[in-house]
């Protein structure tokens, strides 16, 4: 990490040092130079360790009490001389059940750990004397990257070529103040704040771009020296799991009182204490949902697969659950809603459209004014690609142009001005040559060229250019215009210029766009197009794909700039399309539509969109053309960086929600149903679920269905329903009307079972057909849950072939447990195949009426 030896030699000394050139390394080397130092990765040392996280699976309230219970029951086991069999079962049970946890875990963390890998950086390097897009872990010492706006340094470099390369260091130095880089050597030795001349891993490119040599990687940089000290981030949890966390409080709690008041009475009333203690044990393990922590996160991290095989790749788990309740899509025009392919149709020469151009300023503008690589293909902004390849089409030797007059300095494009310079020597003139939007260029012009001579530009000029934007945007041309100037001075600012022309290009929409679109109007969500491209321009794309159908819901971001923030809350709902904008118009939408209380989801790419993508409720980034910074702060990354994808991924969000509501239905209701019947029972004197059957019942046989309920396909008309609220609370009256007829209905029915093999057998068989009859109506419950407000008799009924499995798994359980020796650990008598009969017929019943009181339940409470 000594940087000395680097920032206080000059950048061929450097390159010598390192046994490289501004040609980089090739390929041979740079894999042997990858073998011997290692990848270039900063590791923060503070992962858990794999027992850690299996301990972990203990550090929870319920699996406490359990713990608890279980050594109450061998204490007692003890003292009457009894075997420890319950104490062993219940252990059993736990451990399993943590062991599942931990096992889910790891599998959710290496998807998450593997989904993440599909959103790491590269970045472009020279070698073999070429250009190539490499993964940073692979970035050694020696390679000169190429470094733009946006992209994050992946190595400690020293800068070789520097074009207006300016550098956020936040990250590392705390000062948020970019700071300017260049290439040339420092002779005393400085702070690494002022290290003028070398570019740190972790910081992020500003503004402009450049070269760098990599001097140092991984651990070895300043970074990675200082990760030796940074606390990784803390796992966030989500508010749903946070709600979970409080309702699981809240019954441990009330378990724990209704324990103690139980033990009281029991003791007052001279009952026998080790049975009061039994009661209360299983009271405690009845009441609690053990399964339902581990069943949410599974249903999350499942989500997060399937909608990584959509092309959502989610960064953080809360996104899947918010992505649900979306109500606004702010979406980029050009990529997103486009194709981002375009093709140059249409050019104006002047003031005039032509076939041909026959300007040389306006060719050598096209040609040099252009960052694009020609390789195998075609590298760089697709705007450029059209003009170059306009350019080819019509015979222009572009190499021979841009090594005829080389580039000399240039002022690379930005978003807020909407404009980029090239300057050059041309026939012994400095010559600069600047393109950009219409009006950003026009703005700046004196004179115009007409007929290869220049003129002064006069308003009638303006108005014929005028109209022809006009014309050209009609038909959705996103145009360019382009300028020049020779400098006599040394003012190369962009102003003065000569206007040279426009040339007008075809972005056609995304297939299926119109569709995605129709389907967020149905869905209640809001489609908005924001675009730095022209009003006209964004208006016949917004129609075409039916985002408006009236030029009024469309305003230039200027017109924004007129309006307080708080004109700006009422403002936004007029408006579906905003053109023209800055990164900061996009901020501002969104605190905006936030204000109206209402969830956002923001797309952006550059790295001036990262203050707006972080503030929207979910930030989304785009895998292709995004830069590091603006994926880096994103919460879900678009792979194919498609307006539909975030479509598909609300579609899916609101999938995942349903699905996960269904399981706590279905696990709470369980839960409630043994509460109350072992305390029916114990009313009645009678011991009638033990804690080891519930146990079974609670982290076996519920879990599984639950975990096979996360495969649910969802309803079918899960877009053509409005938003859900997202501050409306989990439990509306709708799910606690559902939770409490169910349970009631099944206790009845199962306390009937009970009564019933009571009186025609004997207390034993009761007991063993109340254990039954409880698996069977979780069983049916399962499939009911399904769907929670639609009757599931239906051709579609064994749709979730999942569910089919776990429930056919569990059938074989059940004859296993209810058939073999295995029923004596749970204190099971032998059933006769009547016995099975007598069960089956009341759960089949139940189930049924549950089926026809759905529609009638979710028509009379409101959800
Ligand atoms: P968007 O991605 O929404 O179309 P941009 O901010 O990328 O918006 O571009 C805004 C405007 O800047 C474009 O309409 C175009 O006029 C101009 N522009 C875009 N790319 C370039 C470029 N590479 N060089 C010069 N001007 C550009
Ligand atoms: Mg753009």
């Amino acid at each position: 990490m000594n940087n000395k030896i680097y920032y206080l030699k000059c950048e061929n000394e450097v390159m010598k040092l390192l046994d490289t050139s501004s040609k980089g390394l090739t390929s041979e080397e740079a894999h042997k130079r990858l073998i011997e130092n290692g990848k270039n990765v900063i590791d923060t040392g503070k992962k858990k360790s794999s027992i850690i996280k299996f301990l972990s699976q203990f550090n929870d309230m319920m699996i406490i009490i359990l713990f608890i219970a279980a050594i109450i029951s061998g204490i007692i086991a003890i003292f009457h001389n009894e075997p420890l069999t319950d104490s062993i079962v219940i252990l059993a049970i736990v451990i399993i059940n943590a062991v599942m946890g931990f096992v889910q875990e790891l599998k959710a963390d290496k998807s998450i750990e593997s989904l993440q890998k599909l959103s790491t950086p590269t970045v472009k390097v020279r070698r073999d004397n070429k250009i190539k897009r490499i993964n940073i872990e692979n970035v050694v010492v020696g390679d000169i990257i190429i470094l733009e706006a946006g992209d994050y340094v992946p190595a400690d470099a020293r800068v070789i070529i520097s074009s207006s390369l300016s550098v956020d260091e936040s990250s590392l130095t705390g000062e948020s103040i970019t700071v300017d880089k260049n290439n040339k050597k420092l002779n005393d030795d400085v702070n690494i704040s002022e290290i003028s001349n070398m570019v740190f891993t972790g910081t992020a490119i500003a503004y402009g771009h450049g070269e760098a040599v990599v001097v140092e990687t991984g651990m070895s940089t300043i970074l990675g020296n200082i990760a030796k000290s940074i606390t990784d981030e803390k796992k966030l949890e989500t508010p749903l799991q946070l709600k979970i966390k409080e309702i699981s409080k809240i019954i441990s709690v009330i378990v724990g009182i209704v324990i103690v008041i139980m033990f009281n009475v029991g003791v007052i009333k001279g009952n026998d204490l080790v049975e009061t203690l039994m009661l209360s044990i299983s009271l405690a393990v009845a009441a609690i949902p053990e399964g339902l922590p581990a069943v949410i996160t599974i249903t999350l991290s499942l989500g997060m697969n399937i909608l990584a095989n959509k092309k959502a790749i989610i960064r953080k788990m809360n996104s899947v659950e918010t992505l649900g309740s979306t109500q606004i899509i702010c979406s980029d025009k050009t990529g997103t809603i486009t194709q981002n392919k375009m093709t140059v149709k249409s050019i104006c020469c002047g003031n005039k459209i032509v076939n041909e151009i026959k300007s040389k300023h306006f060719i050598n503008a096209m040609g040099l004014c252009n960052d694009v690589i020609k390789d195998d293909d075609y590298i760089g902004d697709p705007t450029e690609i059209a003009i170059y390849k306009y350019l080819e089409n019509n015979n222009i030797n572009l190499v021979e142009l841009k090594n005829k007059y080389e580039r000399i300095n240039e002022l690379p494009f930005d978003s807020n001005r909407k404009m980029m310079s090239t300057i050059h020597y041309v026939d012994g003139k400095k010559t600069i040559y600047t393109k950009g939007s219409l009006d950003s260029v026009l703005y700046n012009c004196k004179s115009i060229e007409i007929n290869n001579k220049k003129v002064l530009l006069t308003d009638e000029h303006i108005k014929e250019i005028k109209n022809i934007e006009y014309i050209e945007a009609e038909k959705a041309l996103r145009l360019i215009a382009f300028a020049y100037k020779t400098i006599d001075n040394d003012n190369d600012d962009e102003d003065e210029l000569t206007f040279l022309g426009i040339i007008g290009m075809i972005d056609p929409p995304r297939q299926l766009v119109k569709e995605s679109i129709e389907e967020c109007y149905r869905a209640g969500v809001t489609p908005i197009m924001i675009t730095g491209d022209s009003l006209n321009t964004a208006i016949s794309i917004a129609k075409e794909v039916g985002i408006i159908s009236d030029k009024n819901e469309a305003i230039e971001g200027k017109a924004l700039d007129k309006y307080s923030d708080e004109e700006l809350v009422e403002l936004v709902k007029h408006y579906r399309v905003y053109a023209r904008v800055s990164p900061e118009h996009k901020l501002r939408i969104v605190k905006a539509w936030q204000s109206n209380s209402k969830i956002v989801a923001m797309t952006g790419d550059g790295v001036n969109d990262a203050p707006a993508i972080k503030a929207a409720n979910i930030g989304i980034g785009m895998g292709i053309t995004g830069t590091d910074v603006s994926k880096n702060v994103s919460d879900v990354i678009l792979a194919d960086d498609c307006f539909n994808t975030i479509v598909s991924a609300i579609k899916e969000g609101r999938r995942i929600y349903d699905n996960i509501r269904n399981v706590i239905l279905y696990l709470l209701t369980g839960n409630i149903v043994e509460v109350l019947l072992v305390f029916i029972a114990m009313l009645n004197g009678v011991e009638l679920l033990l804690p080891i059957q519930l146990l079974y019942i609670n982290l076996i046989t519920d879990s599984i269905p639950a975990i096979a309920l996360a495969f649910e396909k969802g309803d079918k008309n899960i877009m053509n329903r409005d938003v859900r609220d997202a501050n409306k609370p989990f439990f509306t009256p709708f799910m606690i009307s559902r939770l409490l007829i169910s349970s009631v209905i099944k206790t009845i029915s199962i306390f009937g079972i009970y009564l019933y093999g009571k009186n025609i057998y004997n207390i034993e068989i009761a007991t063993s057909m109340v254990f039954l009859g409880l698996i069977i109506t979780e069983m049916l419950f399962a499939l009911s849950c399904k769907n929670i407000k639609k009757n599931i008799i239906n051709k579609h009924i064994f749709d979730n072939s999942k569910l089919n499995i776990s429930l056919f798994l569990l059938i074989i359980m059940q004859i296993a447990l209810f058939v073999t020796p295995i029923r004596n650990i749970f204190r099971i008598n032998s059933l006769s195949l009547t016995n099975l009969i007598e069960v089956l017929i009341p759960c089949l019943i139940l189930f049924i009426l549950n089926e026809v009181s759905k529609k009638t339940i979710t028509k009379s409470f409101k959800d």
